[in-house]
């Protein structure tokens, strides 16, 4: 059993009608690498209509499409449904992390999923090659800041520093400074003639010092090379 599967067999004595519903946040494997095991049972698989643009398109470049589940609900700019006294909504703000990603608020409970549009203390993986843009990312999180986040709101982030995936509002205004420092770092360089690797091969950014990485592309260098790209462009 691989570790989706697993979590499935430990569902279904909780969930013995089922699941009704499987959102996916945006592409990558990382999130969308379940769906094939939860597939049996849950009766939606919901995403944003780019994220299934991309979905289908990578795993046909891996050639391991066999290993998926698409989603049969799509939405352009919002999408919601009603549990019980739960109102969800999906909203998609425009490229961020990737050109599809989803933002999941649960009205009553208080909670947003931001998926890979949240990165708590890690450096962030920005997939300009689908469509990803730091300087619309920035917008996407004001917007969610301004609208959807009050002083007790939880946020759920994609990828989280010591594997904690929780955080507050502040969290998400901290990474939302980060990238805005980030960009800005890139701007003035390029402004300075300064080459990619004098922009990108830098310690850290002031203020943000605590930010980790993961891995090569989960790395500062990696997020400042994909802007200096966006900018190029
Ligand atoms: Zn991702």
């Amino acid at each position: 059993m691989n570790t989706a599967e697993i979590c499935v067999a430990g569902l279904k004595p909780r969930a013995p009608k089922g699941i009704e519903l499987l959102i996916n946040t945006h592409h990558h494997g990382d999130h969308t690498g379940g769906n094939k095991a939860f597939r049996p049972v849950v009766k939606h698989i919901v995403c944003q209509e780019q994220c299934l643009v991309w979905h289908k398109k990578v795993s046909e470049q891996a050639n391991n499409v066999a290993d998926q589940a698409f989603a049969d609900v799509t939405f352009g700019g919002s999408w919601s449904a009603t549990f019980g006294d739960e109102k969800i909504w999906a909203h998609y703000f425009g490229p961020g992390h990737t050109s599809g990603d989803a933002v999941i608020f649960f009205e009553r409970a208080n909670i947003v999923h931001g998926g890979d549009l949240l990165f708590r203390r890690v450096h962030p993986r920005i997939d300009g090659p689908a469509g990803a843009s730091a300087v619309n990312w920035i917008k996407v999180l004001d917007r969610v800041l301004k609208d959807h986040a009050s002083a007790d709101t939880m946020f759920v982030f994609g990828h989280g520093a010591e594997n904690n995936v929780k955080g507050a509002k502040a969290d998400v205004v901290f990474f939302r400074d980060y990238l805005t420092a980030a960009v800005d770092h890139v701007r003035k360089g390029r402004s300075a003639h300064q080459s990619k690797d004098e922009i990108t091969k830098v310690a850290s950014l002031k203020g943000f010092e605590s930010v980790v990485a993961f891995t090569p592309r989960l790395s500062l260098e990696g997020a400042l090379a994909s802007i200096y790209d966006e900018l190029s462009k």
